[in-house]
């Protein structure tokens, strides 16, 4: 039964990447009424929350928004499930031999690693994790698209020679990635091989674990592609793309231009970027154009607000998205607030999917670094503005710049060579950066050499660039963006 409802899963998303938008509009009408008959019946918190609403004929926009701590406050109920309870699960989530196991042998549930506040408890159930293994199958973007008829050549040929596919993810824990790793859809094993490696081993390592296992699909955080493309252009590093679905793909981070330069100059293949949350493990995928994400509207609902959940235009980027989740009825998110920073794009996209899509990534709002600005006030500054040019230094295995005081950064790096023309030749290059972003005379700059770079003691992934010193608490709403 599984297997026939992933297969049919695939095949109807695979139909809507070519419906009109019309077609979309009315599945996702049909399943957004089945999620708030399903919140109404069988959440206590919805029922309540929702009195005096009529969830026939209502809009999005006329049900009250929900956050985070509202949801965690009234776990027991918010869940459609009384079986689900917020003190069992997080019992049994303790435990880590559970991973990989059904929780009341149908729930899969796993706590996120917020950057703020406390952490999320999500739960889905087994359709609602179809759904999101159909959505990566059928939404998986090739220089090709493939017809219908193609697509099935593919996965016959896949049944007689496996897809081997590589994802380095961060592991051990109830981590979104790994969660959806570790309960693939039923006989995935017939098409795929899956191999996980671990974030958490070192860079050498997991580059000798990619040799021998020669994968056709890769997929991992930004920051990691970023330093296994400084792996294959060194030439420590061998992978080969050339299967008929050889496909790099990534997510959890902000995909920036530059790792995807680095990895077109490495694999010669575009990056497909995901835009995902918790609460919804997919919200966007980039097509096979690659250049920018499109909202899987029949799946979710994204709505770009800004700090006081009012809408924001389209063409400008917002301070909070509002996510509806259309498909995991086991816990309703339904105009919840994720505090991400993106906004819809108003040009459209030649690959002619049905989609709207979404603004190139500026980066998480605490990657920005907020320096004083001469005469009074602070500027935004892009760190990628001055890293850019880093790509251009295959001696690096990987970094961190870090803003260590208001108008200071410092860059701190693992290299594969030793010596002073190191040294030298990461300093030339950040200084040309700055210098070209107008910060040289604005900034000190400070530069170390380390063994490795420490994980992120919260995520256990490694952070590229992060501010130390945070955004000024007196920061105003005119701050200039460079
Ligand atoms: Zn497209």
């Amino acid at each position: 039964m599984g297997l026939l409802r992933v297969i049919g899963l695939n095949f109807s998303l695979l139909a809507a990447n070519k419906a009109t938008p019309e077609k979309i509009a009315r599945i996702r009408e049909r399943r957004f009424r089945r999620l708030l008959r399903t919140a109404v019946a069988q959440s206590r918190f919805y029922r309540e929350l929702y009195r005096g609403i009529d969830i026939e004929t209502c809009q999005l926009a006329d049900l009250p928004t929900v956050d985070k701590p509202t949801m965690m406050a009234n776990f027991d109920d918010f869940v459609t499930d009384r079986r689900l309870r917020r003190a069992e699960i997080t019992e049994w989530l303790r435990d880590k031999s559970h991973l990989g196991q059904m929780y009341l042998g149908r729930f899969i549930p796993f706590q996120t690693s917020g950057t703020t506040g406390e952490n999320a408890l999500v739960v889905y159930d087994r359709r609602a994790l179809d759904f999101v293994h159909a959505a990566l199958i059928a939404r998986h973007a090739l220089p090709e698209e493939p017809s219908l008829l193609g697509f099935l050549r593919i996965m016959f040929q896949s049944m007689v020679k496996k897809t081997r596919i590589a994802a380095v993810l961060m592991t051990g824990g109830p981590y979104p990635a790994y969660t959806a790793a570790r309960y693939p859809p039923p006989l995935h094993g017939l098409f795929v091989k899956e191999e996980v490696f671990s974030l958490l081993d070192p860079v050498p390592t997991i580059v000798e674990q990619l040799n021998a296992y020669h994968c056709d699909t890769l997929f991992s955080y930004p920051s990691l592609l970023d330093i296994l493309a400084r792996e294959q252009l060194a030439g420590r590093l061998h992978l080969k793309f050339t299967a008929p679905l050889s496909a790099i793909a990534s997510g959890s981070e902000p995909l920036t231009d530059s790792t995807r330069r680095l990895a077109q100059a490495a694999w010669g293949r575009d990056v497909q970027d995901t835009y995902g949350s918790s609460e919804c493990f997919i919200m966007a995928r980039s097509c096979g154009k690659f250049e920018r994400m499109h909202v899987s509207t029949d799946l979710c609902c994204m709505e770009i607000v800004d700090r006081h959940n009012r809408p924001v235009p389209d063409g400008q980027t917002g301070d909070k998205v509002l996510l509806t989740n259309l498909f995991n009825l086991a816990q309703p998110f339904i105009r919840y607030e994720v505090s991400d920073v993106t906004g819809y794009s108003t040009e459209s996209c030649s690959c002619g999917q049905p989609f709207p899509t979404l603004l190139p990534v500026e980066g998480r709002t605490d990657d920005i670094f907020y320096i004083d600005r001469p005469g009074g006030g602070y500027d935004a500054v892009h760190p990628y503005l001055f890293l850019g040019p880093i790509v251009e230094l295959a001696q690096v295995r990987e970094y961190q710049l870090a803003q260590t005081g208001r108008n200071e950064v410092t860059f701190a790096y693992a290299s594969a060579d030793s010596g002073p023309e190191v040294d030298a030749k990461v300093r030339e290059v950040l200084e040309t950066g700055m210098r070209n972003a107008g910060l040289l005379d604005r900034m000190a700059l400070k530069t170390t050499r380390v063994e490795s770079i420490p994980r992120d003691p919260r995520s256990g992934k490694l952070r590229q660039i992060i501010s130390r010193v945070g955004a000024p608490p007196d920061l105003d709403d005119n701050v200039m963006r460079h």
